[in-house]
């Protein structure tokens, strides 16, 4: 008789919530490989919490996109690039 355990494969077919949550992020920020996107996608469609938190997550940074920075915020963001450029220029 044989036993049969439960194996992950590389291409994952089951992912679960936690993992979904730690993905979200990225998901959102397209920074996942295309074949834990899609695991995460499939995720969403399915689970109807996840669903939810990751729409959340979605109007949130839709959100602040919309949100224009300040005249401050533009001064202090150029700042730090120039910054940053001086540093990577040496
Ligand atoms: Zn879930």
């Amino acid at each position: 008789m044989k036993r049969h355990f439960l194996r992950r494969r590389a291409a994952s077919q089951n992912v679960d919530c936690r993992h979904v949550g730690s993905w979200l992020q990225s998901y959102l920020d397209g920074e996942l490989d295309e074949v834990r996107h899609r695991d995460v996608a499939r995720h969403l469609r399915d689970c109807r919490r996840c669903g939810m938190e990751a729409s959340t997550h979605r109007e949130l940074k839709a959100s602040l996109r919309r949100s224009v920075p300040t005249p401050e915020e533009t001064a202090s963001l150029n700042r730090l690039r120039d910054f940053a450029e001086r540093l990577a220029g040496g």
